[in-house]
C-alpha cells in the first residue's frame, strides 16, 4: 500500500521581507514528498524535471522512501522554474516568473509498480495532467486529493471543473475558494464548492489555520502563532503532505480522522515556514513532530466545566 504525488519538481526564486534568494529547490511534489515521508512509506512520486535537478537531492529523497521511477529526467531541457515575490504580511504573494520548460510536454506516466496505491495525492499542477493520472488508475484509490492554485483557474477553468467531478478532497486558499466559487462568503462558498464533486473541501486560511467542510459539518484546525515566518513558499504542498502522510499512515479515511489529518498538515506546514525552501523538513525528526502536535492539542484545549 503506498499513496502517489502527483506534481512539480523544482528551482524556485524568492523574496520575502527576510531575504532573497534567487535559487532552490522547490515545486509542489517536493514539499509534499518531504512532509508525507516523515509519517508514511513509500510515496510514489510522479513529475518531471531537467537536466539540472541535483541528484542530491533525488538521493536524498529516495532515503527517504520516495520511489522516484515515476519522475521522468529531459536531458536537454531546463526545470520548471518559479518565481515569487511575498507582501510584508506574507499571506499574499505576486508570482513573478512561471517558466514551464520541461513541464510544458509533460505526459505523466503511471508506473506498473504504482498500480495498486491506496491514495493519490495530486499536487498542484495542470489540471489536464491531474486528470490524466486518474484515468490511467485501474483500480480507483480509496481516496483521491487535489490541491491547485488561482493559476490554474485564469488559466484551465475548464479542465479544472472536470478533474473536480473526480476527486474527494479539494485542498484551496480562502481566495481561491472565492474565485472558484463567486461567493465572498467562505461557508457559501465552500456549499458551492461542496456541489461540484468533492467531498470534503478544506480551505486554508494561511496564519488563520484551515477549515474542513463535509456535508453540514465543519472542523477548524488553528496554524500555530509563530514569532517568525521566514518563507511561506510549499507551506500549502506541506500541508497536502502531512495530510495524505497521515490518513496512509492510519489507513482511516473517515471524516473524524481527517480532523487530525489537517492538525499534522498544519503542523508540516508550521515547519516549513521556519526557513526558506524545504530546509526545516528535511531537518526535524518524529520527535519534533510530536511536541509540535502536542503544542497544537494545548492550543485549543481549554476547561469547559469553569464556563
Ligand atoms: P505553495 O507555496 O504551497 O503554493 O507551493 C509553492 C511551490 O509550488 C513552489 O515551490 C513552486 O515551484 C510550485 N509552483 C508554483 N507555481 C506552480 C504552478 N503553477 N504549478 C505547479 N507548481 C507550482
Amino acid at each position: 500500500m503506498a499513496i502517489i504525488t502527483l506534481g512539480t519538481m523544482a528551482f524556485d526564486a524568492i523574496e520575502t521581507p527576510f531575504g532573497k534568494i534567487d535559487k532552490i529547490v522547490g515545486g509542489s511534489a517536493t514539499y509534499v514528498a518531504y512532509a508525507a515521508s516523515h509519517l508514511t512509506n513509500p510515496v510514489q512520486q510522479i513529475s518531471i524535471v531537467g537536466n539540472d535537478f541535483p541528484e542530491e537531492e533525488m538521493n536524498e529523497l529516495k532515503s527517504r522512501g520516495v520511489d522516484l521511477s515515476g519522475v521522468e529526467v529531459v536531458p536537454d531541457q531546463k526545470s520548471f522554474f518559479w518565481s515569487g515575490k511575498y507582501h510584508l504580511d506574507m499571506n499574499s504573494r505576486d508570482t513573478l516568473v512561471t517558466d514551464l520548460n520541461v513541464l510544458a510536454n509533460f505526459n505523466p506516466k503511471v508506473p506498473e509498480q504504482y498500480q495498486d496505491a491506496k491514495y493519490l495525492m495530486l499536487g498542484n499542477l495542470m489540471p489536464s495532467l491531474q486528470l490524466s493520472v486518474i484515468e490511467q488508475l485501474r483500480t480507483r484509490p480509496e481516496l483521491v486529493v487535489l490541491d491547485t492554485m488561482n493559476f490554474w483557474m485564469e488559466t484551465a477553468m475548464a479542465d479544472l471543473k472536470k478533474v473536480l467531478q473526480k476527486v474527494d478532497v479539494l485542498l484551496i486558499n480562502d481566495s481561491e475558494a472565492r474565485q472558484l466559487s463567486g461567493e465572498y462568503s467562505i461557508v457559501k462558498s465552500a456549499k458551492s464548492i461542496l456541489k461540484m464533486g468533492p467531498r470534503f473541501l478544506i480551505i486554508k486560511k494561511g496564519e488563520h489555520g484551515a477549515l474542513l467542510f463535509h456535508q453540514n459539518e465543519v472542523f477548524f484546525a488553528p496554524a500555530l502563532p509563530l514569532e517568525e515566518v521566514f518563507d511561506p513558499t510549499g507551506a500549502g504542498d506541506a500541508f497536502a503532505g502531512g495530510f495524505i502522510g497521515h490518513i496512509d499512515h492510519t489507513k482511516n479515511i473517515s471524516f473524524e480522522n481527517m480532523k487530525t489529518a489537517i492538525i499534522v498538515g498544519s503542523a508540516m506546514a508550521s515547519f516549513c515556514v521556519e526557513a526558506f525552501g524545504p530546509q526545516r523538513l528535511k531537518e526535524i525528526s518524529r520527535k519534533d513532530i510530536e511536541l509540535r502536535l502536542e503544542e497544537f492539542v494545548q492550543l485549543v484545549n481549554f476547561d469547559i466545566s469553569l464556563v
